[in-house]
């Protein structure tokens, strides 16, 4: 899982820099390992970063318009970014200004006149770091045995998307979706059998969650979450009833089943009336119960 930390050239370095001459110089050196993009103010930076997290910056300090510190400082508060390694590069490395590199979150700094090859040493091995660190934060958000992200993503997920809902006044809709007479399935035909099901629940959940916020989950044993961000709960409804009518078409034969296959009942709720991330949970909980009331094999709204 580790074998290709070492190889760097699908990684992105984000060079602010206002002087051309150190612009050259720093890609220069830096070209072999990978991308650089380069911009000269803090400002377009940030901008650019938000949009398209980079892996690592290197900064300088002294800028036109916003500083290097007050953009490291900018850069650690979002979300987006915060993960992302800043190095300052800066010419004067007094004891007051690297406390000051420190404090405003920098992983390291380089000094001027750039050493070339204490540039692609530090920069090679902050990379390094970063990917090792991306590898297992992906990991230890993907279920294990379906492929999808894992409950606790989904929480970290929830959270994130209610906040953002409320900032931006969108709808952010849930979708819980839970297989049915999936202990009858086990029972009759295995475990390991059962397994293969819930493999391709979350592939049909997959297929169904196309756009670039959608994102699917497992939410615990045979239950599954969708988050949907800016979306309103008829919409989700009618991706809830395609994901339930997928299900049913993959006749996965379950004869313990009244519907003879393999089928899935699916709860839906949007945050109009709730920004309690639990209360939302709860509202897609009860559309599911009523859901499995009505016959199962159905989509139910809250
Ligand atoms: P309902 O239609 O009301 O949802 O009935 P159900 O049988 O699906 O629900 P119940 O909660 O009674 O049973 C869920 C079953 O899911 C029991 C458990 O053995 C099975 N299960 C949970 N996790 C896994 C898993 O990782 N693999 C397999 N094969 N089965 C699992
Ligand atoms: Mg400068
Ligand atoms: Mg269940
Ligand atoms: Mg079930």
């Amino acid at each position: 899982m580790f074998n290709d930390v070492n190889d760097l050239s699908d990684c992105t370095i984000l060079l602010v820099e206002d002087s051309p001459i150190n612009q050259k110089v720093i890609q220069c050196c830096l070209e072999d390992i990978c991308e650089i993009v380069t911009f000269a103010s803090a400002e377009e930076a940030i901008e650019y970063c938000l949009q398209t997290p980079p892996d690592i910056i290197l900064m300088d300090w002294i800028l036109d318009g916003m500083s290097g510190v007050q953009a490291c400082q900018l850069l650690q508060k979002e979300p987006t970014t915060a993960n992302i390694p800043i190095i300052f590069v800066t010419s004067n490395t007094s004891e007051h200004q690297q406390e000051e590199c420190w404090d405003a979150g920098g992983v390291d700094f380089i000094g001027k006149p750039i050493v070339a090859r204490t540039l692609v040493n530090r920069v090679r091995t902050h990379l390094k770091y970063k990917k090792q660190a991306d590898v297992l934060r992906e990991y230890s958000y993907v279920d294990g045995l379906t492929g999808v992200y894992n409950r606790r993503y989904f929480e970290q997920e929830l959270e994130r998307f209610m906040r953002q809902s409320q900032r931006t006044t969108s709808s952010l809709s849930l979708i819980i979706l839970d297989v049915d007479f999936f202990k009858k399935y086990n029972d009759y035909y295995g475990h390991l059998e059962g397994d293969d099901v819930l493999k391709s629940v979350a592939q049909t959940l997959q297929k169904n969650t196309r756009r670039p916020l959608d994102c699917a989950f497992r939410y615990g044993g045979e239950e599954f979450a969708v988050l949907l961000p800016n979306t309103p709960v008829d919409s989700a409804v009618k991706i809830a009833e395609n994901i339930i009518q997928d299900i049913h078409a993959l006749a996965i034969e379950h004869t313990e089943s009244p519907m003879q296959v393999v089928t899935a009942s699916a709860g839906v709720a949007d945050n109009h009336s709730t920004n309690e991330t639990d209360t939302l949970i709860n509202l897609a909980d009860k559309a599911l119960y009523a859901a499995k009331h009505s016959g199962r094999n159905q989509v139910k709204q809250l």
